[in-house]
């Protein structure tokens, strides 16, 4: 998977498009198993990094990634907004420190671990990570952007089966279970606009 600084503008376009036209459901998962704000926290952070698009497009890909992290991270709030601030900010920072030709699916992996560090989180315990996991092993194994938006999109339905063990709806215990994430949601969102971007674009 590539994307090039060029086109980042028109992607977070497609994000931001993307949260708004979901905000409700994101809410709706949200007041099931939490405070009901998820929609409207993710949509305050796209929106804020729509703003800036044109000079985060203007920057290279790693300094673009970092810039987004730290919008998001300032805007999102809630538990989220960290988790993905670090995401973008150690993907960036991972791609920065292989110079010239950073390799995604390793950068990406590194801050996967960091969100997992940050959310002292694991596999299983019913947060954004456990769609960020199951993209990871389709990045690493070289997927198809078309595949790897299938896997994230199941892997978001498949934490309606678990027990929250971190975050709001932890205080839930077993009534957690039957509910999806709304981070996986949103996640498993964001990674399928991306991927459909990266499939009309330029990845095979
Ligand atoms: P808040 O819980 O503060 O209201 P949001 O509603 O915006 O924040 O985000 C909730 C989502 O954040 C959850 O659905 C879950 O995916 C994710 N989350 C919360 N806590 C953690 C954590 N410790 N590790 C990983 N993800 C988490
Ligand atoms: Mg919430």
């Amino acid at each position: 998977m590539h994307i090039g600084a060029a086109d980042l503008a028109e992607l977070i376009a497609l994000c931001r498009s993307e949260i708004d036209r979901n905000c409700a459901h994101l809410s709706d998962l949200d007041s099931a198993i939490g405070d009901g704000d998820h929609g409207a926290n993710m949509r305050r952070g796209l929106e804020a990094v729509f703003a800036e698009r044109e000079a985060i497009a203007a920057l290279a890909l790693p300094d673009a990634l970092e810039r987004i992290g730290t919008i998001l991270v300032m805007n999102i709030g809630g538990a989220a907004g960290p988790l993905y601030g670090t995401l973008a900010m150690e993907l960036g920072r991972a791609m920065s420190e292989r110079g010239g030709a950073p390799d995604f699916a390793a950068s990406l992996e590194r801050a996967i671990a960091a969100v997992a560090r940050r959310g002292r989180s694991g596999p299983g315990d019913k947060t954004l990570l456990d769609v960020l996991y199951p993209v990871q092993v389709e990045v690493l194994r070289r997927s198809a952007p078309a595949r790897v938006a299938e896997c994230a999109q199941s892997a978001a339905q498949s934490t309606q089966a678990m027990q929250a063990r971190r975050g709001r709806a932890a205080y839930l215990g077993a009534r957690s279970i039957g509910h999806e994430d709304p981070g996986a949601s949103s996640c498993a969102l964001l990674t399928a606009t991306i991927c459909r971007y990266l499939r009309e674009h330029d990845a095979p």
